[in-house]
């Protein structure tokens, strides 16, 4: 016979029905307290009542009877439990439950139970119960945290065969999910859980390997950006695709995740890819991501905000600063008194640099710190200040992806966290697709 095979599962509706509960100590307490939950009419009969139970029987809650149990004590009910703590009143209540063909369960004793009680895990649309014929309660235990650590993913997969089911072929989902920085553990339990019940994950070049790996080996994987692209037609052309494809895919049915590095709202057109799709009248939900501001401050030891440094944090991009056909930035504005984080500016750090003492009034003094594959594999941070900055970048061959942090704060680093040298590295983390 199968593990569990002696019990046949079930889910009982106990709204109104009378259970009997023989004990009031603690483990009769548990029960009781499930019960009320489920909607039963619960009776206790107890030679004396736990504090908990008497107040349940005093709130009118709970009907008590204070005596030992008696086989009277069973008539009219549906359902009997024995949590006493005198085994022989336990087998009792099982022997007389047993004849009068009332399912009984005894705390601890599967040999006298008629039902057992499996390991729950329940979500908000489902209850997993795990059960292993009461053989090896440790490892029902231990299938359930399994279960538990994975209901962000249980949840996805069931919004995604509610929607199958539902619209006949139509009706699939687009999440605009971010990916963070790419050290994998920085993805949200969302992204994670979404990403594992992906029919199709469309991404960014930034994403790497180890989280693209999360996603089933059977989901499709699509990327359109290739690396040393830059903006202009064709990028234009590669967001046209993306749009396109996500659209076509959803409306087969599909669960599409699309993947952005970092948070998709920030440098990441996301917003322009949840615009495209509420005009096509594609269901869509953005999950966010850690930027890499946020990834790389940390990975640096770069306090963004300072009591004594930084009171803002300005996120502005390097790229299209001399792009006047956008709003290009008014270095006239940038608060010089907080922590600049520069996004795709390592191409353009000798303008970068002019442009913010020349027009931004920054001293040449201001420290810098750059910090490449942030949180991934060879990511390094490159600290000094603005004067050296190209030559710097230069000398150490910083590459995209870097970001640039620029103000007192960059300087700053947390306590352990800086070197002697200038740069410092770190090689244990996921490798970059380098651009
Ligand atoms: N949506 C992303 C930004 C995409 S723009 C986010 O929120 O992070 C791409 C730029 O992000 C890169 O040119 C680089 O400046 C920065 N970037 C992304 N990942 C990075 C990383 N791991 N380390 C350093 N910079 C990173």
């Amino acid at each position: 016979m199968k593990a569990g095979g002696t019990y046949f599962p079930v889910f009982l509706d106990l709204r109104g029905a009378q259970v009997l509960v023989a004990g009031a100590g603690k483990v009769a307490a548990r029960k009781i307290d499930a019960l009320l939950a489920h909607g039963a009419a619960v009776t206790v009969v107890a030679k004396e009542f736990s504090a908990p139970v008497r107040r349940l029987v005093e709130d009118g809650r709970v009907r008590g009877t204070l005596s030992p149990f008696r086989p009277e004590h069973l008539d009219g009910m549906a359902l009997a439990f024995a949590a006493t703590s005198d085994p022989a009143a336990n087998r009792s209540v099982a022997r007389e439950a047993r004849r009068r063909n009332i399912p009984v369960n005894v705390a601890d004793v599967p040999a006298e139970c008629s039902f057992i009680l499996p390991a729950v895990v329940s979500g908000k649309e489902f209850t997993l119960a795990v059960s292993t014929g009461g053989k090896n309660p440790g490892a029902a235990r231990a299938i359930r945290e399994f279960l538990s650590d994975r209901k962000a993913e249980i949840a996805v997969r069931i919004e995604r065969g509610r929607r199958r089911r539902g619209a006949r072929g139509s009706g699939g989902k687009v999440y605009i999910v971010g990916a963070g920085p790419g050290d994998p553990d920085l993805l949200t339990v969302r992204a994670l859980g979404l990403l594992r019940g992906a029919d199709v994950v469309i991404h960014d070049y930034l994403v790497p390997e180890e989280i693209l790996s999360l996603a089933p080996a059977k989901a499709a994987r699509i990327c359109f950006a290739r690396r040393g692209k830059t903006a202009g037609h064709g990028s234009a052309l590669k967001q046209a695709a993306t749009n396109e494809t996500m659209a076509r895919l959803a409306r087969a049915g599909k669960s599409v995740v699309r993947l952005k590095s970092g948070d998709p709202l920030v440098f990441g057109r996301g917003g322009e890819e949840a615009e495209f799709l509420a005009a096509e009248g594609i269901p869509f939900e953005i999950v966010p991501g850690i930027t890499a501001a946020l990834g790389c401050a940390a990975a640096a030891g770069v306090p963004l905000t300072h009591r004594d440094l930084a009171s803002t944090v300005t996120l502005l991009t390097g790229h299209e600063a001399d792009d006047k056909a956008r709003n290009a930035i008014d270095w006239t504005r940038l608060p010089a008194n907080g922590t600049l984080a520069v996004y795709m500016g390592v191409a353009r750090v000798r303008e970068l640099a002019r442009d913010l003492v020349e027009k931004g009034g920054f001293s040449p003094d201001t420290p810098f710190a750059i910090v490449e594959n942030g949180t991934r594999r060879g990511q390094r941070v490159l600290r000094g200040r603005l004067a050296d900055l190209s030559r710097l970048v230069e000398e150490a061959g910083i590459r995209s992806p870097a970001l640039l942090f620029v103000g007192k704060t960059a300087e700053y680093a947390l306590a352990g966290r800086r070197d002697q040298e200038n740069i410092e590295e770190r090689n244990d983390g996921p490798v970059a697709q380098s651009v």
